[in-house]
């Protein structure tokens, strides 16, 4: 493909990305198809010749489509939103354009620049404590990864290399081993990669019971250190949520983070989905706290109209991830190093892309009144279903509706809201995903599009209802 044929490719392949967005909605949410579908109609090896451009083109909508679940249908309100904006597209065109590899500042210095830039932009939106940012010229800043779970993956093998190097020093021959005796902590409502972080770092962790709102408390987080003390074991990492996956739940960080200080625990703050919100000064109090934090984490990539990946990962002190993972081959020497960060130290991978840019563009698009009017936008929209909801006797809401998400249930058993559930997604029309909170199984409703208007909610208000019908009361909630 020459530079012609690209401008005109490129050209018919917007306009198929924006007919796609504009006509979202004649699709169903979900596919209708059975898993390996694609074998049966895929080629089994790569063409031997270039084919022209007309016949991928046309396989999109042929291969592509039927295999689909459409995230940014506005009737999708599964798990949680992922972001996609026209600005982030951009970017990412111009990123792949571009097509550098920043792992150092001298393999792309704009890479490096603009990612500490825009680290900042955000952390002050955020109103993050300067120690935070590279603009007070300490040890702190914020580096983007790939994902939430990376961050807490990240932070706790930093963790896990302080407290090694702490306690190894340390006088008494039995202590030189103390990995296997190193306990992180998180509250049972956490996100499962926190677990996949200690499996990962080979450490323990303890999954704590929260309060009746879901919260994980200091007082709970410091039975445990001392129980875990006595026992032998060396306490090193908290991850605390702000925004937990199943209901939206936030842990108390101002208690957590006292406990933490006092007892040099590394905290880390995982807000991967509600962090967006704190950029709205009526939500940033959820952040209050945040200062006894070691590490703050949340997703561009799911509520700030950052098309993945975009993870926002800011440490207090960076020196304690380059430690940990400082390699330094002659082959990535360059004269200036050690001047500025380098941020293959700040990460797993050694290369990395440009994600910046979509930051860049993102937020001098949509500037932080736009940003602050999308995610107000959602909030009111799930504050609308919750209402639909309510004027149900058929349903129950389980949990304070704080941001874009709604847990509930069909009042009836927990066999019921299954088949309920299931039914609602064999339609295909909505989508939603379930979760367990206090051991019953529970729906949720997460606003998720960018597209979803109010007119959206009401349909898939309608949907709910309609598949309800289907469900006769003696199914159990005439019962409660
Ligand atoms: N933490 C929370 C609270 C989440 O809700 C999620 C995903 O929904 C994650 C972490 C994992 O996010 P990621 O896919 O960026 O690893």
């Amino acid at each position: 493909m020459d530079s012609k044929q690209f401008r005109e490719a490129a050209k018919q392949l917007v306009d198929y990305i924006c007919d796609y967005h504009d006509n979202i909605r004649d699709r169903d949410v979900l596919p209708a198809v059975q898993p390996y579908f694609l074998e049966k109609q895929m080629p089994g090896s790569a063409p031997e010749n270039g084919e022209p451009w007309t016949s991928v083109f046309n396989d999109i909508e042929k291969l592509i489509m039927p295999g689909m679940t459409h995230w940014h249908s506005p009737r999708f309100h599964a798990y949680f939103p992922t972001a996609s904006s026209y600005p982030a597209i951009l970017a990412d065109m111009l990123s792949g354009a571009l097509g550098c590899v920043g792992f150092s500042w001298i393999s792309s210095p704009i890479c490096t620049e603009l990612e500490m830039s825009m680290m900042d932009w955000l952390g002050k939106m955020l109103h993050l404590p300067s120690e935070f940012l590279f603009s007070s010229h300490g040890k702190g800043g914020g580096v983007i990864q790939e994902a939430a779970s990376e961050s807490t993956l990240i932070c706790m093998l930093a963790a896990r290399s302080r407290a090694i190097t702490k306690y190894s020093s340390s006088s008494s021959p039995k202590n030189k081993s103390p990995l296997n005796k190193l306990v992180a902590y998180c509250s049972t409502q956490a996100h499962s990669s926190v677990e996949k972080a200690a499996l990962l770092s080979a450490v323990k962790i303890r999954s704590l019971d929260p309060d009746t709102n879901l919260s994980l408390r200091g007082e709970t987080l410091e039975r445990a250190i001392k129980d875990d003390r006595e026992k032998g074991l060396i306490p090193f990492f908290v991850a605390a949520s702000l925004g937990t996956t199943n209901s939206c739940a936030f842990d108390n960080i101002i208690e957590i983070g006292q406990i933490c200080q006092k007892e040099d625990i590394w905290l880390h703050i995982d807000a991967a989905y509600a962090g967006s919100a704190f950029i709205c000064p009526e939500y940033r109090h959820y952040l209050n706290g945040v200062d006894k934090a070691d590490s703050f984490n949340m997703n561009p990539h799911k509520w700030l109209l950052v098309n993945s990946d975009c993870s926002a990962l800011w440490v207090k002190n960076l020196n304690l991830i380059s430690d940990a993972f400082n390699v330094d081959p002659v082959y990535l020497k360059y004269d200036k190093q050690g001047q500025i960060h380098d941020f293959r130290h700040l990460q797993i991978a050694l290369g990395r892309r440009f994600r910046s840019l979509k930051m860049w563009f993102v937020f001098r698009l949509y500037g932080l009144n736009g940003l602050q009017q999308f995610i107000r936008k959602h909030i009111r929209l799930a504050s609308e279903f919750k209402m639909m909801l309510q004027t149900d006797p058929r349903f129950q809401i389980e949990q304070p509706v704080v941001l874009g998400l709604v847990t509930f249930r069909l009042k009836g058993s927990d066999e019921l809201n299954k088949k309920y559930a299931k039914a609602i997604n064999d339609r295909r029309k909505i989508h939603i995903s379930p979760c367990s909170i206090n051991g019953r199984y529970t729906l949720r409703f997460v606003v998720c599009s960018r597209h979803t208007e109010l007119e959206d909610i009401k349909f898939s208000w309608n949907e709910f209802k309609t598949v309800a019908d289907q469900f006769p009361m003696e199914n159990g909630f005439a019962n409660h």
